[in-house]
């Protein structure tokens, strides 16, 4: 799994913090999203892929990537 956001789209809602908080974060002076990890690990999947839904603005992707050793 891989997460992308776009902070240009993202309003501030706060949603993805809620839902995935260590995945998601916000800048302190405008709210806007901060990525913690582009890679979560699998426990936090679930709630990163909820994280995506329910982005009001759909500023979050998460593309599912096959695991592959040795992946850079
Ligand atoms: S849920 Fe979407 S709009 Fe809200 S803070 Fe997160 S990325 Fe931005």
């Amino acid at each position: 799994m891989k997460v992308i956001v776009d902070q240009h789209k993202c309003v501030a809602s706060g949603q993805c913090v809620l839902t995935a908080p260590e995945v998601f974060d916000q800048r302190e002076e405008d709210g806007i999203v901060v990525l913690l990890t582009e890679t979560p690990p699998d426990h936090l999947m679930d709630d990163t892929r909820q994280a995506a839904i329910l982005c009001p603005a759909q500023a979050i992707w998460v593309a599912e990537q096959e695991k592959q050793e040795g992946e850079q």
